[in-house]
């Protein structure tokens, strides 16, 4: 059942009697996979955010230091994905039920003396839950350190592999996911219906922008007719497999920190 993530490092493979007996709880770090299931276009399965964010989350703890304490729970599958809702087989929570869901795995996690809570999301449709959830986890309880983090943003080189205009652009089912789930799960990508398409721009000299720092609201009907936005038709295996590479090589220099991360220093008196 561990699937991508190393058997030693899966928290539900330990026992309650084992969880009581860890020696440093409060610096063990606890890393929530988080994904969705939502339409990644026609050739590409609806997996794609649960499967990166956890394959990325397994092959940083395969390489992470084993004196480094870190545990992955089951990667939650469902987000908030009511951007794909016009698109069949898309599975999506409320806000209000993943800020609950999450809210309650962190009070659990708490409640067992761990106090590093790593949250590593795949969709881009949900940070700012994340951020939401974390916020008020660190209001409730002062001495829990949560990090509402997108698998996306640790350092890695997938902009220079893919080319920084498809980075920027093809923000859903483009070459990155497509590449990266060709090296995953290649049985499950049908090449033969990967399309490249990229939506009608806003109006020349526009202040306004999909995301950035004037966003408008749109659905991805909005934007694609396959629900792709990007050029999935240049994917190779071989990007996938070094684009998993810099990403999970970047997750490690992540986890490293968060574990040596002692909190923000107290303000003089
Ligand atoms: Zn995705």
């Amino acid at each position: 059942m561990h699937g991508y993530i190393p058997a030693e490092r899966f928290f539900p493979y330990l026992s309650w009697t084992q969880v009581e007996a860890l020696p440093d709880k409060a610096n063990t770090l606890i890393i929530q996979p988080i994904g969705a299931v939502e339409q990644h276009g026609p050739h590409l399965p609806l997996v794609v955010d649960a499967a990166i964010a956890t394959a990325v989350v397994g092959q940083a703890l395969h390489q992470l230091d084993p004196a480094i304490p870190a545990y992955a729970l089951p990667p939650l599958y469902y987000g908030k994905s009511n951007e794909h809702w016009q698109f069949p087989g898309t599975i999506t929570l409320t806000a209000q039920t993943l800020i609950a869901v999450l809210m309650e795995m962190a009070v659990s996690v708490y409640r067992a003396g761990f106090r590093k809570l790593v949250l590593v999301n795949g969709h881009g449709g949900q940070p700012q839950v994340l951020e939401i959830v974390a916020r008020d986890l660190r209001q409730q309880h002062s001495d829990l350190m949560i990090f509402p983090l997108f698998v996306w943003g640790a350092p890695h080189n997938a902009a220079e592999l893919v080319g920084a205009s498809e980075y920027n652009q093809g923000i859903h089912a483009g070459d990155v996911e497509t590449s990266v789930m060709l090296s995953l799960l290649p049985n499950q990508v049908d090449m033969a219906k990967a399309v490249r398409e990229y939506p009608n721009e806003l109006p020349a000299g526009s202040l306004l922008s999909l995301e950035g720092q004037l966003p408008i609201a749109w659905t991805m009907a909005d934007l694609s007719r396959s629900g792709v936005v990007g050029d999935a038709t240049v994917s190779t295996a071989a990007k996938g497999n070094a684009i998993l590479a810099s990403v999970a090589a970047g997750w490690v220099k992540v986890l490293e920190e968060v574990y040596r991360f002692e909190g923000l220093r107290p303000l003089p008196s």
